[in-house]
């Protein structure tokens, strides 16, 4: 079992330019399904839930599953909450054993969103062995308890990003730079590299420090999640995509199994149908072969 925080994963994936997948999961099959694939490539990986399902799941109950699966494994492996804005539940994720938090305080304004941000780091590196990973601006779309228009969205300032990160204490970075959760309204996303790529000669030169995170990671063309990588994102969260996997694959094997009645054979059939979306997504981020 090689349970890590996200940047000690993280800080290898951009100095070596790849990109670590960061799958949101909102069920145990789904769990097994991140763990199985990324070790069948070699891959670092992190298993991620939003506020949602690890309360409907319990946090107890996901940090107890993710670390049966993850003694089965040689590969790095970390557990994040994402997209929480409730410092309180960030703590008692991390007192259960989540080994990465994202406190996302980019509905605030700025001195908030640092304040707050800065009592989970704190309280995070207290405990010792969690990073935390902070958002400034704001990244269209729907995410768990988050929804913004993408006509509000407001992209992040290089400037303010590397106060934000010291002031804050954190770990890892999610800038707003125009990609977006959910579906894509458009064919081509107005995607901001370079910002990006300001962003990140900011806060990583001239070493790393505060690895880049991308969101909204779902329906962009493999060039934009190449460049978006070559311009110094490493972690790349992927959710609404396995959110359809699920649905889709569920949908397709009951519709010819209409008297079957074995659910074990359906949670296979997912299960198989989301490895192999896994796998893609691995190739894709050049994160297979990359445990040593
Ligand atoms: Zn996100």
């Amino acid at each position: 079992m090689t349970i890590v925080s996200a940047k000690e994963m993280l800080v290898k994936a951009s100095q070596e330019k790849y990109a670590v997948g960061a799958f949101n999961i909102t069920s145990v099959v789904q769990m097994v399904a991140v763990i199985e694939a990324a070790a069948e490539r070699n891959a670092p990986v992190i298993v991620q839930t939003s506020v949602t399902p690890a309360k409907f799941l319990k946090p107890e109950v996901v940090v107890a599953v993710f670390r049966a699966l993850a003694e089965s494994v040689s590969i790095p492996v970390c557990l994040h909450l994402d997209h929480c804005t409730d410092v309180d539940f960030c703590k008692k994720c991390a007192d259960l054993g989540y080994t990465n938090i994202m406190f996302d305080g980019s509905h605030l304004d700025f001195e908030e969103n640092i304040k707050q941000t800065r009592e989970v780091s704190d309280y995070c590196h207290a405990i010792g062995g969690i990073t935390v990973e902070g958002e400034l601006g704001t990244v269209s779309g729907v995410e768990d308890q988050i929804k913004v228009a993408a006509d509000d969205a407001q992209l992040c300032d290089p400037e303010k990003s590397l106060e934000f990160m010291e002031r804050s204490g954190i770990d890892l970075f999610g800038p707003a730079i125009g990609t977006a959760h959910g579906i894509y309204q458009t064919e081509n996303p107005v995607i901001d590299f370079v910002r990006l790529g300001e962003i990140y000669q900011k806060l990583n030169t001239p070493e790393v420090r505060t690895p880049l995170v991308i969101h909204g990671g779902t329906g962009l063309s493999e060039n934009t999640v190449k460049s978006l990588i070559e311009n110094g994102g490493s972690k790349y969260n992927v959710s609404t995509n396995l959110k359809y996997i699920l649905m889709d694959s569920t949908f397709d094997y009951m519709s010819g199994h209409l008297k079957e009645y074995d659910p074990g054979k359906l949670d296979k059939h997912v299960k198989m149908a989301t490895k192999e979306r896994i796998e893609y997504w691995i190739d894709l981020l050049g994160s297979a072969g990359k445990v040593i």
